[in-house]
């Protein structure tokens, strides 16, 4: 497996690289992908491709950086990315995507590697490795040496970065211990032991918990980053002059300009469907500012439960239809009241609970709605 002695090139990995980019070319073509299905295929492929070769070879960066900008590509289909790769690839937890970056991905697969050299695994290539290249010296100590193969020098650059990023080798070991299942060490665990740093947000529960659509989760999540590309947005991008940035949803002659905040919920048109939706959901409590809404969701409506996760839909599926709203009077020159969005609200939301198993206590609760 790692005895590969030569150097392994951008040109070695070409297999990989055309591999990728020919399944991605090919959902590209097939049809209109959502976001969400993007999201699904990137993950099932994509990763299987990554996880296999990755696991059993440490990759030159520059090949793993192109895995990432076609993944990324693909994702945002050729058009602004929307966020950044780095940003998708960190866990829900902290405000992700939980997709896989393949650089780090193959930083992990080479620390477990590491760890599988470091614990002596019974295995034959272990045994090689010990007999010639360490020679009862520990894999956190040797130095290179000018004959060594390209795969060990890359083994041995993993493991400086790995040496460099955690300090001591107890605080290694401690997260390595962490990451360990069943006595096997996960690639997974190591790549969320390496790769988020970053404090925790408080609306993945908001976002991904519950009964969502994936697609009503997507937008939210766009929503809640500002990375929509509201008018606003589109007026810094020099993409809008001054007098096209007015909202859509506005009626009469005094539009409002389009920023995330305006168009939900602050509107009248967006305020109305989601004054409609607080009464439907039986809330007393009442605001249309967009921080106040994800302020009380974030802390009051967290929890496990079933009525719960139905108003966490309700949010997502109200953010839903307003962007879809705004973008078929856009680019359809199609309108809707803001009682038939307020209904289409109800439905998507009742065909989803429907599917669920309803709790016996909010059975008549949930026959009302
Ligand atoms: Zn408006």
């Amino acid at each position: 497996m790692p005895q590969i002695s030569k150097r392994l090139s951008f040109l070695d990995c070409s297999p990989l690289i055309s591999k990728v980019s020919d399944q991605l070319q090919s959902w590209q073509n097939r049809r209109h992908l959502s976001y969400a299905g993007r999201i699904q295929l990137i993950k099932s492929v994509i990763m299987g491709i990554q996880i296999y070769w990755t696991s059993n070879y440490i990759l030159p960066i520059k090949v793993l950086e192109k895995i990432d900008k076609m993944c990324s590509a693909f994702l945002w289909g050729n058009k602004i990315h929307l966020v950044s790769w780095s940003e998708v690839c960190k866990d829900k937890e902290h405000g992700g995507l939980s997709l896989f970056n393949a650089r780090y991905w193959n930083y992990s697969a080479g620390i477990k590697l590491l760890w599988m050299i470091h614990t002596k695994k019974d295995l034959l290539w272990i045994k090689w490795v010990h007999e010639n290249y360490l020679q009862n010296q520990s894999i956190w100590q040797i130095q290179p040496r000018k004959n060594d193969s390209w795969m060990w020098r890359q083994l041995l650059k993993v493991r400086d970065l790995v040496i460099s990023r955690f300090g001591s080798m107890g605080n290694i070991q401690g997260v390595l211990d962490s990451c360990l299942k069943d006595g096997n060490i996960q690639i997974s665990s190591i790549y969320k032991a390496i790769s988020y740093s970053s404090a925790t947000v408080n609306w993945s529960k908001s976002v991904w918990g519950g009964l969502h659509y994936p697609k009503h989760s997507l937008i939210m999540w766009l929503a809640i980053l500002s990375r929509l590309l509201t008018k606003d947005r589109l007026y810094r991008m020099k993409i809008l002059e001054a007098n096209q940035n007015q909202c859509v949803l506005c009626t009469g002659s005094a539009n409002r300009p389009e920023s995330k905040n305006h168009l939900f919920f602050e509107c009248q048109y967006s305020a109305s469907v989601w004054n409609d939706m607080m009464e439907w959901l039986g809330f007393t409590w009442r605001s249309c500012d967009w921080n106040c809404v994800m302020n009380w969701f974030n802390n009051n409506l967290k929890g496990l439960g079933f009525m719960k996760k139905v108003k966490r839909m309700v949010l997502s599926a109200t953010i839903y239809w307003i962007w879809k709203e705004r973008n078929s009077r856009i680019f359809q020159q199609k309108c809707r009241s803001s009682d038939q969005l307020v209904r289409e609200v109800k439905i998507s939301v009742l065909m989803k609970v429907l599917q669920e198993k309803v709790p016996d206590h909010l059975r008549e609760r949930i026959n009302r709605l």
